[in-house]
Order: C-alpha cells, then structure tokens, then sequence
C-alpha cells in the first residue's frame, strides 16, 4: 500500500530537479529564497538547490569594510601598510557548511560544485560592479602552485572563474604565475601568512593586456577564499607590475 502511494505521489509530483549539493530530488516548484544575485544564468542554478541548502548558505548581505567587503570590523585592511587592489567582494561567510562544500568540490573532485559557486561568486562580481561603478575588462583567477594543480586535476578559482567569465562576457586571460610552493596555509597564524605571501606571485611570460584608450584597464581576480587579503593584494601587485595604471578588483566566494 505504501508503495503504491508512494507511486501515485510520484506521479501527481514529478521529480522537477536534483539539489547539485545534497543530490536529493525535489519535487515541486523551487522554493525562491533571496539571492543577492541577478544575472539569470546564475539565479537558475542557484533556484535547483533544494530549500534547505539554500536557506543554508551564509551569504554577505551587508559589507561593512569598503575596502574588502567584510560584514564586520575589518583589522586586516586596517593593517595593510599597502594595498595594491582597489575593493573587493565576496559573496559568502567561509562557515562549517561552506567549509563541506569546499572540501567536497577541491578535495573530493566533486565538479558539480563549479557552477552552483560560480553562481554564488556572481553574487560577489555584481555587488564589486555596484559599489566601484562599472564593468570589467578581464578576469583571471589565483592561480594553484604546479604541485597542487597535478594531484588535484583543476584550479577551483579558475572553474568558477571561467563560467562568471561566460555568464558575464568578461574575457577570461591566464595572467598570473606561482612564483615558489608555500607550506600548507590553514595552520598558520595571519601574520605569518601575511608575511609568506610576498612576492609569491608573478604576472605570466608574454603577460599582454590591451591598454584601454581613454580610461584604465580594470581586471578582476577571482579566488575561492579570501582570508587576510595578503594572496589578493600580492596578485595584484604582481598584475600592476606588469600592467601599470591597472584598476584590480577581487571576488571571492568565501570569506573567513
Ligand atoms: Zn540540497
Ligand atoms: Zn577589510
């Protein structure tokens, strides 16, 4: 008997979508819950979560630090002595679920994260693109020293890089090169990382950008977490290096 309804259930309700994060199937119309996110392309990947992974994302409502965006006191920015980039973004609060989905997409090679974050990196371009005014020449992504690239397969920053690129018609460009490996980050104390991250990275060989006649070039750097700022600000003086007179701006899925 049960089977039976549970067959005439699925018939009345016909399974519409699969959540991308749970896998569950969900039935019925998505339930719309706020997205600071308009371009529809991401919008449709975010309305295939099922309700309760998407009421489970933290997002960044309210920016509080103008530099970088985060919803809070900001000691990090207040402690730059020089900041190459000129804002950034991000569109999330790196919390535990976040940490899972993370983990799940960089160390598990679960590639059906890629566009449910792009999607949510959008979030993070469209609030960058309104609070500095304007659209965005290029965009590249930080890149992953060659080791770590190898046993992983991909550069999730360039994954979710590369469909805001499409979903934007921002030109993708390659820009940014490792300069030596680093030790594994997460235990390290910010001012250690802070001090490692000097000089670690470089624009590419053959690094070209078209200059823009009447107004400078603004190039936007993508990466999946943004901690201290330090990997974003040495990006950036790694880009202005070779493109002076730049604008670099930063998004970041998560922020710590
Ligand atoms: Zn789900
Ligand atoms: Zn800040």
């Amino acid at each position: 008997m049960k089977g039976l309804l549970h067959a005439v259930y699925g018939l009345l309700h016909p399974v519409l979508r699969q959540c991308p994060v749970c896998l569950r199937e969900v039935r019925g119309e998505p339930a719309p819950s706020p997205v600071p996110v308009w371009h529809p392309e991401a919008r449709m990947r975010l309305d295939r979560l099922c309700g309760a992974c998407a009421t489970r994302i933290p997002w960044i409502w309210a920016p509080m630090c103008p530099v970088c965006g985060r919803p809070g006191r900001c000691g990090d920015c207040l402690r730059r002595k020089l900041t190459h980039f000129n804002g950034v973004r991000c569109a999330v609060q790196y919390r535990d679920e976040m940490k899972g989905w993370l983990a799940d997409f960089k160390y598990r090679g679960a590639e059906r994260y890629a566009e449910i974050m792009a999607a949510m990196l959008s979030g993070a371009m469209e609030r960058l693109r309104a609070d500095f005014g304007g659209a965005f020449d290029l965009i590249t992504a930080v890149p992953l020293a060659p080791g770590r690239l190898e046993e992983r397969g991909f550069n999730q920053a360039e994954r979710i890089a590369a469909a805001v690129s499409a979903w934007y018609g921002i030109p993708y460009r390659e820009l940014l090169k490792r300069t030596r490996d680093t030790d594994k980050q997460s235990g390290k104390a910010r001012r250690g990382r802070i001090e490692d991250m000097r000089g670690l990275f470089a624009p590419v060989e053959g690094f070209a950008v078209e200059r823009q006649p009447e107004r400078s070039l603004r190039i936007l750097i993508a990466d999946d977490i943004y901690t201290t700022g330090s990997t974003m600000n040495d990006c950036a003086r790694a880009i202005l290096q070779a493109a002076p007179g730049a604008e670099v701006y930063g998004i970041a899925w998560s922020r710590t």
